[in-house]
């Protein structure tokens, strides 16, 4: 590194903002004091390290978007002071977090690096401390005076992944996520190496911005053989529903019942925004490759391609924030905003 950087670490909660209390081991919040002399090599590290606690912290699971936007205030807030950024989050939803703030955070230039871990710090093979400090390298580093990863990811175990491409695969493995998609931005070994080419830079010159605006009137609707109509209506007539994620087989297959269609075109044609997102994890949604995706086709429905479920939801809920006029938030689904998704080359 080549100047002393500088890095903030914003802790909301979660398991990594956890320790065990040396008088019953009970879990309870850390503060800094303990954190480092939980981990002492902080100190070693060749950044001056700042810490925010929100107040209160909370379990990941309790986060909604005035949480997304909590967070990317206080980066705002404190964009100009810092270098980079690690966002200490809880595992459960930190995949939804991370594409949130993605879609929030406009003309960002610095590491945004969210990280959590499986074990609290102080627990026999916690893995608190790997990810934390790998976490800040990856904040703090730059080369020839620029961020190496000016992007959200997520530091996880040994890879380094665009945020708004991940899921959380796992509660037992120290691997808790996978980016399924879209290559890791870094691996760490012995080195952190990054790969350069796959990570995304903002050349619009522009200050940063942050966008707050979310409408969460979006459902899912999980296909499996044997769905019932009534299930599939109750969902689409929701009061208020804007739009509707469709986790439907393969490469975006569905069940050819004429109720199927019946129900989807009747909602597309009430405003409904469809999107289809497969329950694999691995690929896209190819519509019209079986006959079995043709109907959704005739429906309405439109190809979320090889979206996470995280990020599709976050950016559905972002773009109805956004804009009245479902002909735009079409629009704007078939566009990356930052790297969500991959689009096919026409
Ligand atoms: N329930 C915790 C959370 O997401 C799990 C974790 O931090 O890993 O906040």
């Amino acid at each position: 590194m080549d100047t002393k950087r500088s890095v903030l670490l914003i802790f909301t909660g979660g398991t990594i903002s956890m320790g065990e209390s040396p008088d019953n081991g009970s879990l309870a919040p850390l503060d800094m004091e303990a954190i480092q002399k939980l981990i002492p090599e902080l100190e070693m590290l060749p950044v001056s390290i700042s810490s925010y606690f929100f107040d209160p912290m909370i379990d990941s699971s309790d986060v909604d978007p005035e949480f997304w936007i909590k967070i990317s205030r206080t980066i705002q807030e404190n964009y100009d002071n810092y270098d980079g950024f690690v966002i200490l989050h809880g595992t459960d939803t930190m995949a939804y977090s991370a594409s949130a703030v993605s879609f929030m955070l406009q003309n960002l230039t610095k590491p945004v690096v969210f990280t959590g871990a499986q074990l609290p710090l102080g627990v026999l093979r916690s893995d608190a401390k790997e990810n934390l400090m790998s976490a800040i390298e990856v904040a703090a580093a730059y080369e020839d005076d620029e961020p190496i990863v000016p992007e959200v990811s997520i530091y996880f175990e040994d890879s380094l992944m665009r945020g708004n491409r991940t899921t959380k695969q796992s509660t037992e493995y120290f691997n808790a996520f996978e980016s399924y998609n879209y290559p890791a931005l870094a691996k760490a070994g012995v080195h952190i190496k990054y790969r350069t080419l796959y990570i995304h830079h903002d050349h619009s010159g522009l200050p940063l911005e942050i966008n707050t605006k979310f409408d969460t009137n979006v459902a899912i609707l999980t296909l499996f053989p044997g769905i019932k109509e009534t299930v599939v209506q109750s969902i689409l007539q929701t009061p208020g529903l804007r739009a509707v994620v469709l986790e439907s087989f393969g490469a975006g297959n569905a069940p050819r019942a004429e109720w199927l269609f019946r129900q989807l075109k009747a909602a597309t044609d009430r405003g409904i925004i469809i999107v289809n997102v497969s329950q694999c994890h691995i690929g896209t949604i190819e519509m019209g490759r079986y006959e079995t995706s043709l109907n959704l086709q005739k429906a309405g429905v439109q190809s979320g391609y090889d979206m996470t479920l995280e990020a599709t939801v976050t950016k559905l809920m972002h773009l109805l924030g956004n804009y009245d006029d479902n002909s735009v938030v079409n629009k704007k689904l078939q566009e990356s905003i930052c790297g969500e998704v991959t689009l096919p080359t026409r």
